[in-house]
C-alpha cells in the first residue's frame, strides 16, 4: 500500500479522500490555492502545499505545479476526486510518465469515454443499448439540421466534452436549433476548452439511473448497484438516492450487467459509473460513463456497506477486489441532499461569504461530508456545494423522515443556502411517493425554468 499520497482537489472530496488515507495509514498532502489557506482540507492534511492563484486554471489546474508538490513531497500517487483533473488524460499520462499512480483508471479507458460522442459509438457496438443520436460529433450547424430531421425532434444538443449539466440544450422544432446551436457551442468551449457538440433524441421525462462499478487490474469487475439521480435543476443533480424505486430484482441485474459489459469493453480498472436514462417504458439507454469517484458514492457506501473512496486505494496500489458479485448484498435506503450555497429566491445564484454561525445534524444514520466550519470564509471561485447531507435507514420512507429531521436541524448562519429547499423537495407528496422524473423541480418546485 502507499505511503503518501497527495490529493489534487479541494473541498469536501478532498476532505473525504483524508479521512480514508487517514484510516488506512496513508500520509496525505493537500494542495490548495491562495483562496484556500484556511481550507479544510489545507488543515487536515499531514502536509499542504500551495499551488497558485484562487483561479482554477492558475491553480487545481495547474498541472505543472501539482506534479512539482507531488515529486517534491515524495508522494508516491494522486488522488484526483472529482471535477479539475479527474477526467483529464493527459494528466493521467503525465503521472505515469513522471513515476506517480494516477489513482483512477488507464489514460486510455479515460480517452475512449471522455469523449461523449465517441463513447456513444464505443457502446454502441458493444451491443449497449445507447440513446438514439448522432454517429460522432456535429460537424456544422447544416449537419446538426439534417441530423435533427432524421432523428425527430425534439432533440438535446450536447457538449462532447460535458460534465456537470453544462453545454446541454434542448431543441423542441426547426426554428430554434440554430441558437441551441450556438448557445451550446459556445458554452462547452468556454466551459471544457473544447467546442465539440453531438445529438440525441429528448427522452420525455426519464429517470437517471446510475450504476457504481469497481474493478481491479486483473479484470475483475463488479458493480455495486445503482442511484437514482433524477432529481435535478438544469440538468445538475440535487438530491440522489439508492436504490431506485423503478428497478425490480431482473432489471436490477440486466442494467448491471450491462454497466460490468461496458467497463469491460475499455479495459477498464478502478470505480467509475455508467449513467443510463430510463424512459417511461422503462427502455434503458447508455447516456455516458464517468471514469472517477462520484459525488453521490455515499448513499452506495451506506446501502452496500463498501468503502468506495479505500477500494479505489487498494485497486491503484495493485491490489486485487476482495469482492465478488455475490458478496455485494444491497441493505435499506439512503438518500443525499447537495447542500449549497446559493440563493434559490435567486435564480440560486451563489452565495459565498463568511459562516458565522453553524450546526450539522448528527444521529443515528445520518453521515455529513463537507468542508465548512463555523468562520470559514467561503470564496467566491469555486463550486457552491459546501456539503453533502447523506443518510440511511431500513425503508425509503424512514429515510425520508430521516432526511426531513436531519435538514432541520441544520443551521448556516451567515450566507443563504437551499437547505430549505431541499427540506421543500423531501416534503413534497408526489416524491414521497416516489412519483417523480428528470422534470420533476421544474414541473413541481421551480418556477420559471
Ligand atoms: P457527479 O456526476 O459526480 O454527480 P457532477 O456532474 O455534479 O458530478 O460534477 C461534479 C463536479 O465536477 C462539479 O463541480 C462539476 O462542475 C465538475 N465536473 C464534472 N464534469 C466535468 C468536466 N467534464 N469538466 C469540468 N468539470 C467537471
Ligand atoms: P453531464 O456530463 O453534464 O453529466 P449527461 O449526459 O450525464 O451530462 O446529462 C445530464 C442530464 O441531462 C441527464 O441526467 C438528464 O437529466 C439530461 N439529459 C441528458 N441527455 C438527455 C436526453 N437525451 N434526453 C433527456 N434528458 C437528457
Ligand atoms: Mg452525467
Amino acid at each position: 500500500m502507499f505511503k503518501k499520497i497527495l490529493i489534487a482537489n479541494r473541498g469536501e472530496i478532498a476532505v473525504r479522500i483524508i479521512r480514508a488515507c487517514r484510516e488506512m495509514n496513508i500520509a496525505t498532502v493537500a494542495v490548495y490555492s491562495e483562496a484556500d489557506r484556511d481550507a479544510l482540507h489545507t488543515q487536515l492534511a499531514d502536509e499542504a502545499v500551495c499551488i497558485g492563484p484562487a483561479t482554477s486554471k492558475d491553480s487545481y489546474l495547474n498541472i505543472y505545479n501539482i506534479l512539482s508538490a507531488t515529486v517534491l513531497s515524495g508522494a508516491e500517487a494522486i488522488h484526483p476526486g472529482f471535477g479539475f483533473l479527474s477526467e483529464n488524460s493527459k494528466f493521467a499520462k503525465m503521472c505515469r510518465e513522471c513515476n506517480i499512480t494516477f489513482i483512477g483508471p488507464d489514460p486510455e479507458a479515460i480517452d475512449l469515454m471522455g469523449n461523449k460522442a465517441n463513447a456513444r459509438d464505443v457502446m454502441k457496438k458493444a451491443g449497449i443499448p445507447v440513446i438514439p443520436g448522432s454517429d460522432g460529433a456535429l460537424e456544422s450547424e447544416e449537419h446538426a439540421l439534417k441530423m435533427a430531421e432524421e432523428i425527430g425532434y425534439p432533440v438535446m444538443i450536447k457538449a462532447a466534452a460535458g460534465g456537470g449539466g453544462r453545454g446541454i440544450r434542448i431543441v423542441f422544432e426547426k426554428g430554434e436549433l440554430q441558437k441551441a446551436y450556438n448557445t451550446a457551442k459556445s458554452e462547452a468551449a468556454a466551459c471544457f476548452a473544447d467546442d465539440t457538440l453531438y445529438m440525441e433524441k429528448y427522452i420525455n421525462k426519464p429517470h437517471h439511473i446510475e450504476f457504481q462499478i469497481l474493478g481491479d487490474q486483473f479484470g475483475n469487475i463488479i458493480h455495486l448497484g445503482e442511484r437514482d439521480c433524477s432529481i435535478q435543476r438544469r440538468n445538475q443533480k440535487v438530491v440522489e438516492e439508492a436504490p431506485s424505486l423503478l428497478l425490480d430484482d431482473k432489471m436490477r441485474k440486466v442494467m448491471g450487467e450491462a454497466a460490468v459489459k461496458a467497463a469491460r469493453t475499455v479495459g477498464y480498472y478502478n470505480a467509475g459509473t455508467i449513467e443510463f436514462l430510463v424512459d417511461s417504458d422503462r427502455n434503458y439507454y447508455f447516456m455516458e460513463m464517468n471514469t472517477r469517484v462520484q459525488v453521490e458514492h455515499p448513499i452506495t457506501e451506506f446501502i452496500s456497506g463498501v468503502d468506495i473512496v479505500k477500494q479505489q486505494l487498494r485497486i491503484a496500489a495493485g491490489e486485487r477486489l476482495d469482492l465478488c458479485q455475490d458478496d455485494i448484498v444491497l441493505r435499506g435506503h439512503a438518500i443525499e441532499c447537495r447542500i449549497n450555497a446559493e440563493d434559490p429566491s435567486k435564480d440560486f445564484r451563489p452565495s459565498p461569504g463568511k459562516i458565522s454561525g453553524l450546526h450539522l445534524p448528527g444521529g443515528p444514520g445520518v453521515r455529513i461530508d463537507s468542508a465548512v466550519y463555523q468562520g470559514y470564509i467561503i470564496p467566491p471561485y469555486y463550486d457552491s456545494m459546501i456539503a453533502k447531507l447523506i443518510v440511511h435507514a431500513d425503508s425509503r420512507d424512514e429515510a425520508i423522515a430521516r432526511m426531513r429531521r436531519a435538514l432541520g436541524e441544520m443551521i448556516v448562519e451567515g450566507l443563504e443556502t437551499n437547505v430549505e429547499f431541499q427540506f421543500d423537495i423531501l416534503s413534497n407528496e408526489s416524491f414521497k411517493a416516489g412519483d417523480y422524473d428528470t422534470s420533476f423541480l421544474k414541473d413541481k418546485l421551480v418556477k420559471n425554468e
